[in-house]
């Protein structure tokens, strides 16, 4: 946690630059305001939360709303998920310290560095090539070292490190992809937008039991489409 020079006797040279600290107020202002008072009551989300500088994840020109209780635009016509999204689809996940999560659609890398801070490896997919690289880029320089990026289909998963205890997608297909399904584990969790473009979507808790799985509704929602790769 951030500790603050209250009475510094040398103010030229603070522990935390002001900038910084100003960044992290609106950080746990954006978790007092935007994420407890809706409800959502993990701690160690809450605290992944507090932790993560989401600034360092958009653009230059929407920095000063990186902690804002809205989406914002990261290129590509993509955007970083409003800020309770994040910590919804987090909790709803129940992440665990030792499991291993896929996460599809990278976007800006925020998500996958929230989940980094609370699971043991995260494989992040992104069909934008740019996006992977310049996500893969600032996951790198801000030292998440147990996230690995890989750009392409998301629809396909990543067969290679599978199975998951758990998988997240950020952006939303009109139908649950079957190899994702495949990819999780028997007692995995897996949250999920479902629905089409322009129509109502639906974001999904699935749990995969030995019979089936089993499908939740937890809040409508509206993400960018999951397109298909060529
Ligand atoms: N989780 C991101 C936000 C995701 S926005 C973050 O924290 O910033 C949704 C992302 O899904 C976009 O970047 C989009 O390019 C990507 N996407 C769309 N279809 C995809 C697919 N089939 N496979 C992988 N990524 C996809």
């Amino acid at each position: 946690m951030l500790t603050l020079g209250g009475c510094d006797p040398e103010p030229a040279r603070p522990a935390v630059p002001v900038a910084d600290a100003a960044l992290a107020q609106a950080r746990m202002r954006m978790v007092r305001e935007q994420i407890v008072a809706r409800g959502v009551a993990d701690p160690r989300v809450l605290e992944a939360m507090g932790r993560v500088p989401r600034h360092e994840f958009v653009p230059a020109a929407v920095r000063s709303q990186a902690y804002e209780d809205w989406p914002l635009a990261i290129g590509y016509g993509q955007t970083i998920s409003q800020p309770y999204i994040v910590a919804f689809m987090t909790a709803a996940l129940a992440p665990r310290p030792g499991d291993r999560v896929l996460e599809i659609g990278t976007g800006s890398g925020y998500q996958a560095a929230v989940l980094a801070g609370l699971v043991a490896e995260v494989y992040t997919m992104e069909i934008v090539e740019p996006l992977a690289q310049r996500a893969e880029a600032d996951l790198k320089r801000l030292g998440y070292a147990n996230v690995k990026v890989r750009a392409g289909d998301g629809h396909l998963g990543w067969p290679e490190a599978a199975p998951f205890d758990a998988i997240i997608v950020t952006c939303a297909p009109e139908d649950v992809p079957q190899p994702l399904v495949d990819q999780l584990k028997v007692g995995g969790r897996m949250i999920i937008p479902v629905g089409s473009q322009w129509g109502a979507q639906e974001l999904y808790l699935l749990r995969k039991t030995a019979t089936g799985l089993r499908r939740q509704g937890v809040l409508p929602v509206r993400f960018v489409p999951m397109v298909k790769g060529h």
